[in-house]
């Protein structure tokens, strides 16, 4: 839940060092202290702060958050790793597609126009960088919904 420090337990000088942390035993509903010489964070990532992403639940940067409020540095936060595709449904969750780019899927707009350099790349080969551009860009360009055909293949 957060991370004990000194400054919040009121102890004068040394800084504001970790001293362990506040969990939350799910299966009681009790909070438990837990006391440290040093506390790891292993709490993952932050994907699930956009509105699409094939990150579980859990990543909601929880744990940033506790070293934010205790103080630490946070760096590097622009780095987020990302997939060009995913399942796009109304209803189900977003998943990663990787499996149907390397099932030779293709990118595809409304028109059946593929979109992409000659014509001929298929939707899971190129820097990821390159393929969410021109994917973003036909998106914005077409008002289509969504891009990944593999139709194809049989089912
Ligand atoms: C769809 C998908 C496919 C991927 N495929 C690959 C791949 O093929 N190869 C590869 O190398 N990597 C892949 N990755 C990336 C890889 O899964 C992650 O980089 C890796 O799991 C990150 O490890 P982690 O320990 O930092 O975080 P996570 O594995 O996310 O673990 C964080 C843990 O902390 C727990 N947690 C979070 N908040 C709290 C809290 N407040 N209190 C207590 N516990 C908390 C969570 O429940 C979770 O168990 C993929 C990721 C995704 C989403």
């Amino acid at each position: 839940m957060d991370l004990l420090t000194r400054r919040r337990l009121g102890v004068k000088g040394g800084g504001n060092a970790c001293g362990g942390a506040y969990v939350l035993d799910v299966e009681s509903g009790v909070v438990r202290t837990f006391l440290a010489r040093a506390t790891a964070l292993a709490t993952g990532g932050a994907g699930k702060i956009y509105l699409y992403t094939s990150n579980p639940d859990i990543a909601t940067g929880d744990g940033r958050a506790m070293a934010l409020r205790a103080g630490a540095r946070l760096a590097n936060m622009e780095f987020v790793q990302f997939h060009p595709t995913c399942l796009f449904h109304p209803k189900a969750k977003n998943f990663d597609q990787r499996s149907l780019a390397g099932e030779g899927a293709v990118l595809k707009n409304r028109a059946g126009q593929r979109f992409r350099r000659k014509n001929t790349i298929p939707a899971g080969a190129g820097a990821r960088d390159i393929v969410a551009r021109a994917i973003d860009a036909e998106l914005k360009r077409t008002g289509d919904e969504c891009i990944l055909d593999i139709t194809h293949r049989g089912r």
